[in-house]
C-alpha cells in the first residue's frame, strides 16, 4: 500500500512535491520562529527571581562547576555560587552506581511553609513558582564519558553540568539528535553526542530556548520571604 501511494502520488503532483520535499529537507525536526529545534518545558514550574544561587556539594571539580555556572549567565538568568542567601539549585554526588549520567529534581512552592501567600512581589507561591532543584551526578560515570570519547573529565563534567543546570531552569530536551552539528544543543537527551561534538556550554538556541520557556513570566530580583496575603480567595 505504501509503495502505491507513493507511485500514485508522484504522477498526480510530481511539481507539488518536489516542493514539499525541499521545504522537509530545510526543516528535519521541528523548528521555532527562530529556527531552533523546539525545547518544551520540564515542569509547570518557574523560577521567578533572579540570579539564580547554585551550591556545588558534589566532588566535581570547581572549575567546571563555576565555567558551567558563568556558561549560562549570557542568558536570561544570572546563576551564582551560593553565597549565604536564598539557596536555589544543590548539586551532590549520586549515591551508589546508577545507570544514569546525572538527574535533576525540581521542587514547586505548593509543598513548602509559604504555599498559597504572596511573595512581597505580589507572586503567588503554588504549584507555578520552583521552590528548588536537586541535581546529582554520578561521577564514575562522567568519567567513563570523557574516556570513551577522549575528553577531558573537566570539560566533561562542565558539560553534564551545563545540561542539568538547564533542566534545574525548566528547561525539558531537545529532540534527540545524533550527530555533530547546529541541531545538536546542549539540552540533548543523550549525553554521547554532546560529548563527542564538544558541546561543553550552552548553544544559542539552548539560550533562546530558555528565554521562550520564559517568555511574558521574565524572572525579577529576589523579593523577599512571602507575606501572609493569601492568593486566593
Ligand atoms: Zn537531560
Amino acid at each position: 500500500m505504501e509503495n502505491r501511494f507513493g507511485i500514485r502520488k508522484n504522477v498526480v503532483c510530481a511539481a507539488a512535491c518536489v516542493i514539499l520535499a525541499a521545504v522537509s529537507s530545510w526543516y528535519p525536526i521541528p523548528a521555532n520562529a527562530q529556527g531552533c529545534p523546539s525545547i518544551p518545558p520540564l515542569t509547570g514550574s518557574y523560577f521567578i527571581w533572579n540570579p539564580i544561587y547554585v551550591q556545588n556539594n558534589s566532588s566535581a571539580g570547581a572549575t567546571p562547576f563555576a565555567n558551567a555556572l558563568s556558561s549560562w549567565s549570557a542568558g536570561i538568568f544570572g546563576l551564582s555560587p551560593y553565597n549565604g542567601g536564598y539557596l536555589d539549585i544543590r548539586i551532590y554526588n549520586a549515591s551508589g552506581s546508577p545507570a544514569w549520567v546525572a538527574h535533576t529534581s525540581v521542587y514547586d512552592q505548593s509543598g513548602y511553609g509559604c504555599s498559597g501567600y504572596e511573595d512581597t512581589c505580589g507572586v503567588c507561591m503554588d504549584s507555578s513558582v520552583i521552590y528548588e532543584a536537586v541535581i546529582h551526578l554520578n561521577i564514575a560515570e562522567i568519567a567513563d564519558l570523557a574516556s570513551d570519547y577522549s575528553k577531558t573529565v573537566a570539560a566533561t563534567q562542565e558539560s553534564v553540568i551545563a545540561h542539568e543546570l538547564g533542566h534545574a531552569m525548566n528547561m525539558g530536551h531537545s529532540p534527540t539528535v545524533s550527530s555533530c552539528g547546529s541541531s545538536l544543543l546542549l539540552m540533548n537527551p543523550t549525553a554521547d553526542p554532546v560529548v563527542a561534538c564538544d558541546v561543553v556550554v550552552p548553544t544559542s538556541c539552548d539560550y533562546n530556548e530558555l528565554a521562550n520557556i520564559y517568555s511574558g513570566r521574565y524572572p525579577q530580583s529576589f523579593c523577599g520571604s512571602c507575606t501572609e496575603q493569601t492568593c486566593y480567595q
